[in-house]
């Protein structure tokens, strides 16, 4: 097959999958929107209804129940998610990209057998604990610690800010294994609900993805064998760094469908309120919102396909996944600020949509990785 062939194959892949995750978001996730909101319902049933669509083992394949398919088709399966509820569309990055990701990536074949299908299919809800009360930008130094013991480990501390630190069937836990403050000091763990001494905390009560689960996950004496060890002893910061480089674009994918939900809403009711006799997109004010709203969002859009397709080619892509995150979360906020501004009043009333854009939109600068941290990442290495 050309590459030519290879490629449309991909595009109508992409389009495709694009179309259904519309429809099914059209149909069982914008009716619940406001409720799942205002009361921070964790929707379980429709994260299990994503499953069964495919759509929480993406990049899994097809001999672990999985859909086998590549960044691309991921980035629009959660821009289509977001356009609608961006903390479902958050929940849905969180469980592919970090948890089951993890194990796909770093898991041996008996940990890929066991995990992958279940979580895949949506059997299982995935978390991922990297960060922790005092140590989120400055992971690398994490106060959770998995103590060797015979052929066990024993894991004692807390992970904060953990999506699904509640719900999560299994969790991938990342642990301090060395002394504080050298390097390779930490290691990955799987560890599933039920084992005695890991429970969920507190659930936050947020700004906004409040569909979205966000839990503690506490650790007393909590017993696994080696078995549940994920790679190499001390690898486990290493490991995290390459999941993130991964999550990042999906947190792109996540800002670009948030910003292209708030400009669409934003573009039909410029069309549509009248002021001064006329609708206020004839006001060149309002109307070059839109013009610069339209320009950023598809740069952001050229910066996240780019990094999804470098990550299916298997090429490096720490600096081009970060560009992606911070560009694209940078719009994501600025437009839903915008699309407020040109909803006037009505925009900040919860009757009306946008609102709630702006205010999930600010957790994509914050989540895997702050603005700051992906200057600090981008300019590592620009500088080396
Ligand atoms: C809704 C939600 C879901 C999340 N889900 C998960 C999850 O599933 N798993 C997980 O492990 N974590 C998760 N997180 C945690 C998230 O990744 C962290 O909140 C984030 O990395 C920032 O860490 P922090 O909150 O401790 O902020 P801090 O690190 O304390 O940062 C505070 C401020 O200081 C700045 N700063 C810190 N260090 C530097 C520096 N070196 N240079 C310049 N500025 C700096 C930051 O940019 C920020 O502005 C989630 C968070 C939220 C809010």
């Amino acid at each position: 097959m050309t590459s030519e062939i290879v490629e449309n194959q991909v595009q109508d892949t992409a389009q495709l999958i694009a179309q259904t995750v519309r429809d099914f978001a059209a149909r069982q996730i914008r009716p619940f929107v406001r409720d799942w909101d205002e009361s921070q319902h964790f929707p379980l049933e429709t994260m299990r209804q994503l499953g069964e669509l495919g759509l929480l083992g993406v990049l899994v394949p097809e001999e672990y129940g999985g859909s086998g398919l590549g960044y691309r088709e991921y980035v629009g399966a959660i821009v289509e998610l977001a356009k609608v509820d961006g903390a479902i569309g958050l929940s849905m990055a969180a469980h592919n990209s970090l948890c089951t990701n993890h194990i796909l990536t770093f898991g041996n074949p008996g940990q890929k057998n066991k995990y992958l299908p279940k979580l895949a299919t949506g059997e299982w809800i995935g978390a991922w604990g990297l960060t922790e009360p005092n140590t989120g930008s400055d992971a690398g130094n994490m106060k959770t610690v998995a103590v060797r013991d015979g052929d066990d480990w024993v894991l004692n501390g807390s992970k904060n800010f953990i999506t699904h630190g509640k719900s999560g069937h299994v969790a991938v836990v990342i642990a301090r294994t060395g002394a504080p403050n050298t390097a390779h000091n930490a290691t990955a763990f799987v560890v599933e609900r039920d084992t005695a001494g890991f429970s969920g905390g507190k659930k936050e009560d947020k700004l906004g993805m409040r569909a979205s689960e966000t839990a503690e996950m506490l650790f007393q004496d909590c017993r696994i064998p080696d078995s549940q060890r994920l790679g190499e002893v001390g690898d486990g910061f290493v490991q995290s760094l390459k999941i993130l480089d991964g999550g990042r674009i999906s947190i792109a994918a996540l800002s670009l469908g948030i910003a292209m939900g708030a400009y669409e809403h934003a573009l039909k009711y410029a069309q549509e309120r009248q002021q001064f006799g006329q609708p206020i997109a004839r006001f060149q004010a309002i109307a070059f919102k839109l013009a610069d709203l339209a320009t950023t969002i598809e740069a952001a859009k050229l910066l996240t396909y780019q990094a999804a397709d470098l990550k299916d080619a298997g090429k490096p892509v720490t600096k081009e996944s970060a560009m992606a995150k911070l560009y694209a979360s940078e719009v994501a906020v600025k437009t839903a600020d915008e699309a407020v501004q040109i909803f006037g009043g009505y925009g900040y009333i919860k009757d009306f949509p946008v609102e709630k854009f702006y205010r999930d939109a600010k957790l994509c600068t914050i989540g895997e990785g702050t603005s700051e941290i992906q200057r600090v990442v981008i300019s590592r290495l620009l500088l080396p």
